[in-house]
């Protein structure tokens, strides 16, 4: 199996530090500040079974005032054409208006499988809490899957390598 896999959402979720755990190499830039990363940034993970090309992409911006913001959202629709699956990444426990506008744009008839990052340990203890906020957010679009990780401790990446495979 062999597919593409663009992993999408606004900005400081944790993409670049989630796609450097999937490929286990430090590739793309992360940071605290938004808009480190500009364009896309490719990292294949192989296996025995398996090749996944990840396609990390700039953080979907909301504010249009500015041309950088809408070149960096170009970048962000051309990378998502023709892939296999979006990875649409939030954080645990804040679904926000800006998650909203990147889902309205994704592009229609690829699936897309909801990662909620920024499971870390502590985090993970109010399991309640947390099902129903991804159910509340399951509600707002049609996804393929749902799986949670820390991509900063590199949690559940085998969990969610293993729901991203059938797909390809
Ligand atoms: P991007 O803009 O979506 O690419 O986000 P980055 O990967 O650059 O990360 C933004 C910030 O979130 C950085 O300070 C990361 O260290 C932090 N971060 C990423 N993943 C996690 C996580 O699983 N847990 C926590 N606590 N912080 C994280
Ligand atoms: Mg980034």
């Amino acid at each position: 199996r062999c597919g593409f896999i663009a992993i999408v959402g606004r900005p400081n979720v944790g993409k670049s530090t989630l796609m450097n755990h999937l490929i286990g190499q430090k590739i793309s830039i992360t940071s605290k500040k938004a808009q480190t990363t500009r364009h896309k940034v490719t990292g294949i993970y192989t296996d025995d079974t398996a090749q996944f090309v990840f396609v990390d992409t700039p953080g979907f911006q909301t504010d249009h005032r500015n041309a950088l913001n809408d070149r960096l959202n170009l970048n962000v629709t051309e990378a998502m054409s023709g892939v296999d699956v979006i990875a649409f990444v939030i954080e645990a426990m804040r679904f926000t208006e800006a998650d909203r506008t990147v889902l309205k744009q994704l592009p229609k008839n690829t699936p897309v499988v909801l990662v909620v990052n920024k499971i870390d340990k502590d985090k993970a203890k109010d399991k309640f809490a947390l099902n129903q906020f991804i159910d509340e957010v399951k509600q707002e679009f049609d996804f393929i899957a749902s799986e949670v990780v820390s991509a900063k401790h590199g949690l559940r990446i085998a969990n969610l390598l293993a729901t991203l495979k059938p797909m390809l």
